[in-house]
């Protein structure tokens, strides 16, 4: 049964009216987690913990003392901290690592009575786009076996997908929230950059990176996004605008708006042609609704995802280099001395994909190569962040696909990397920019796969991005 609710009011007023309890939505979740095991989507789950804490909330519920969240059942990201409780990112480095303080945002869902039931696989230190670099071994897309669930928080898009958990946190640095929504036929916010607090997010790009709702809903994402944002003052980039009641301002799309799409993606080589007829289709029934939509020319197109990479390689580099096999974490069994305690832990700690970042991000912020690399990537950014505002200084919001074909077969990128890198082209621009972005899962193609389109809107404009959202789920449906 708990496969079925959409949202958390659903689930809530079926609690309120005694159709169902905590305690059996949970066991329905762990029954689910057991039948989708072969799935991989967990690094741990907290079996007893969760039922204990169920008890809990249903007595909360009993005698009207629960929180907003009471009956949300929802796992996490595992590199996001949860005192007392693993944490390894996906990591060998990281393994048998226990976190001895909870991030921002695992404290606010724990407020409200979220049950968190467990840490969900995701790629090495969030570096991938298909779930594959994980040192547990890849996530297998619920919709079709063969492929990947997309990533790198692909464990949190497909325990939601296979109701696993009615929703997941995961955490975005240039579309790891997104694309696997769309793999998986879920809903992915990106919260604008600052709105939610990185404490206690295990750092990959610190410029970049984002915790944000996977759910079945666009009401869902609303509602837990104004649960876990605004200021903490433990993350000095974290904005201190004050939180707008994004469930409660949930409304029907009234007016109407002005919509851009870009030519360079509708021109784009790689895109997918069913995915490319979706976002046409989406476009005439806008247009035939009354909206304007036009094209606009995004003439960076190209540079995007260059200038993505250079940049996050450059901070994980720096991130990264506080995993020495001396503070925590792993430290390799063969290391006699300083330099083989480092050398040798961090070679035998980290995958391959995460140390070929390192290198190219050292390489990149290199006393010969600063200027050419990194100096330069922080002006194209710049341009690229100038060219978007333009255009949503003049649109309400910029549509794309959020990746240009639906979810690939497991084991494509053991190839050639850049092939998965290029799959990042339509969702990094927000994520360059600092501005949020939504992935809905609008249809299935003719192979029965998701197909998600994103939307993007100006920094912290939240509230419109998720009623047009709310709008464009329906809007073929209807
Ligand atoms: N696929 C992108 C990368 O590998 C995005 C990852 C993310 O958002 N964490 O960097």
């Amino acid at each position: 049964m708990v496969n079925t609710y959409t949202t958390l009011t659903a689930i809530q007023q079926d609690l309120r009216e005694g159709r169902t309890t905590v305690k059996e939505l949970v066991n329905g979740y762990l029954a689910n987690i057991a039948r989708y095991q072969h799935l991989n989507a967990f690094n741990e789950v907290f079996t007893e913990e969760a039922i204990q804490r169920a008890a809990d909330v249903d007595a909360r519920i009993s005698s009207g003392e629960a929180g907003r969240l009471a009956g949300l059942v929802i796992s996490i990201k595992d590199n996001i901290c949860y005192k007392g409780h693993q944490v390894t990112a996906s990591s060998h480095i990281l393994e048998n690592f226990t976190s001895v303080f909870s991030s921002t945002v695992v404290e606010r869902l724990l407020e409200q009575d979220a049950i968190i039931i467990g840490r969900c696989n995701c790629d090495e230190f969030a570096m991938g786009g298909a779930n594959e670099n994980s040192y547990f071994g890849p996530v297998k897309n619920m919709a079709d076996e063969t492929r990947a669930p997309g990533g790198s928080s692909g464990g949190s898009a497909v325990s939601v997908q296979a109701g696993m958990a009615h929703a997941s946190i995961g955490t975005d640095t240039g579309g790891s929230i997104r694309q696997p929504a769309s793999f998986c036929g879920v809903v992915g916010l990106k919260p604008t950059y600052g709105r939610v607090s990185r404490h206690g997010i295990i750092a990959y790009a610190s410029s970049f990176d984002q915790a944000g709702p996977i759910t079945r809903s666009v009401e869902d994402a609303a509602l837990l996004l104004e649960v876990i944002a605004g200021a903490d003052g433990y993350d000095s980039t974290q904005s201190r605008r004050p939180v707008p009641s994004y469930s409660i301002e949930l409304a029907p799309v009234t007016g109407k708006k002005k919509i851009a799409y870009l030519r360079e993606v509708m021109d784009s080589e790689g895109l997918d042609p069913q995915v490319k007829a979706c976002l046409v289709d989406h476009i005439e029934a806008l247009k035939a609704d009354g909206h304007t939509v036009e094209p606009v020319s995004f003439e960076y197109l190209d540079h995007v995802v260059p200038t993505y990479y250079i940049l996050t390689m450059a901070e994980a580099s720096s991130n990264l280099a506080r995993y020495d096999g001396v503070h925590y974490g792993y430290r390799s069994p063969n290391a006699t001395d300083l330099t083989t305690t480092y050398k040798r832990s961090r070679s035998e700690g980290f995958g391959t994909e995460v140390k070929r970042r390192i290198m190219l991000g050292t390489f990149v912020l290199s006393a010969g190569y600063y200027d050419a690399y990194y100096a330069k990537a922080q002006k194209v950014r710049r341009l690229i962040q100038q060219r978007t505002n333009a255009i949503l200084e003049e649109y309400d919001m910029i549509l794309t696909p959020t990746a240009p074909e639906p979810a690939f077969k497991i084991g494509r990128q053991d190839i050639d990397p850049i092939v998965t890198y290029l799959e990042d082209i339509f969702t990094v621009q927000a994520s360059l920019a600092g501005v949020p972005a939504i992935s809905v899962p609008v249809q299935n193609n003719s192979a029965g796969l998701p197909l998600g389109l994103q939307l993007c809107t100006k920094a912290f404009n939240e509230v419109e991005l998720l009623n047009f959202a709310t709008y464009l789920l329906g809007l073929r449906k209807s």
